[in-house]
């Protein structure tokens, strides 16, 4: 038993990382650890969530969140429904809330939402009885992917407390970058972001991080280096001259690498633009990037956000 397992997660829903403790950080990525275990195994299905009702619901494309949640969801035995706003009633001029208590009144134990408006994913859970994981809303947070970082980083590296972790490129319009902040600032890391000026959002100092405009600078003995993609799809505008300027400037390479620690990992959220925010053999570079791993980890901490939350569940229906 870890000194984690003796911590209550004291939340119905995961909104963000942003409110998280450290310890609650530590439960659920001591947690995580055990379903890496059964994820790797050749019978991956357990019956925890048998009985359980969770629905995907994606009102943004994803590939690596919604089926990393499906799978989660499945390997806990629980019953999984996805949603796309794309061939739902969304497109028919519906509401989030009206979808919300449609959704809500079928009676799910977990609703897995992606929206692309800041604390569209909030609003909804305070109108639903079940519990409500954000799978990403707008720029704000995107708590299991950060949780999954962090997993990853661990297990490489022992302990986030103390590491250099320099997150680089579009700062402004990143979730990622938002709930990676939260979290590695409250375990104990150092965070460096490192960006163009204008893909810097107003005031990122005060949320305990070093910034740079410059790669070199920003990279500079670092442990971890963490690309973002240019998103677009939430740009109004060009926020950069061109491509071919911002690789030059911004993608990493070899070169921009030099700089950081020998043994430097590098990490990327997907989906990667290679040849625009990172050149393709250091993303593929099998000693050093995790990539690969982070979507592995993906799974496993979803399975454990599924198990907390539906835990929680169980003991709020004992009481009622
Ligand atoms: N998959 C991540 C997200 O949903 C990162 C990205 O899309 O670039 O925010």
């Amino acid at each position: 038993m870890t000194a984690a397992t003796s911590v209550r997660f004291a939340h119905r829903h995961l909104l963000g990382v942003e409110g998280l403790s450290p310890d609650e950080i530590t439960l659920l990525l001591d947690l995580s650890e055990s379903y890496i275990k059964q994820s790797r195994a050749a019978d991956k299905k357990a019956t925890l969530l048998r009985g359980r009702t969770i629905i995907n619901l994606f009102f943004e494309s994803s590939t690596r969140t919604r089926t990393s949640f499906e799978l989660a969801g499945k390997r806990l035995g629980g019953d999984v429904i996805n949603m796309s706003a794309e061939v739902s009633s969304v497109k028919k001029g519906e509401t989030l809330i009206d979808t919300a208590m449609t959704l809500n009144a079928m009676h799910p134990d977990v609703l897995v939402v992606r929206h692309p408006d800041s604390g569209a994913v909030k609003l909804l859970s305070e109108k639903v009885n079940c519990a409500v994981i954000n799978a990403g809303d707008g720029t704000h947070e995107h708590p299991t992917q950060a949780l999954l970082d962090a997993l990853a980083i661990r297990r490489r590296r022992g302990s986030l407390q103390g590491l250099t972790v320099a997150i680089c490129g579009d700062i402004m319009h990143s979730r990622v970058a938002r709930s990676n902040i939260h979290l590695l600032t409250a375990m104990g890391a150092r965070v460096r972001v490192v960006a163009p000026p204008t893909l810097l959002p107003a005031c990122i100092d005060r949320m305990g991080v070093e910034v740079f405009t410059d790669m070199r600078a920003g990279l500079r003995d670092c442990d971890i280096v963490m690309m973002l993609r240019l998103q677009t799809e939430r740009m109004q505008g060009s926020f950069v001259p061109s491509i071919r300027e911002y690789f030059r400037f911004y993608g990493l390479d070899y070169a921009k690498l030099e700089v950081a620690k020998p043994d430097a990992l590098i990490m990327h959220p997907g989906p990667m633009n290679r040849g625009v925010e990172i050149d393709s053999e250091v993303a593929d570079d099998i000693d050093r990037s995790l990539i690969r791993e982070q979507v592995e980890m993906g799974v496993a901490v979803r399975m454990a956000c599924l198990d907390i939350l539906t835990r929680n569940l169980q003991s709020n229906e004992a009481a009622t």
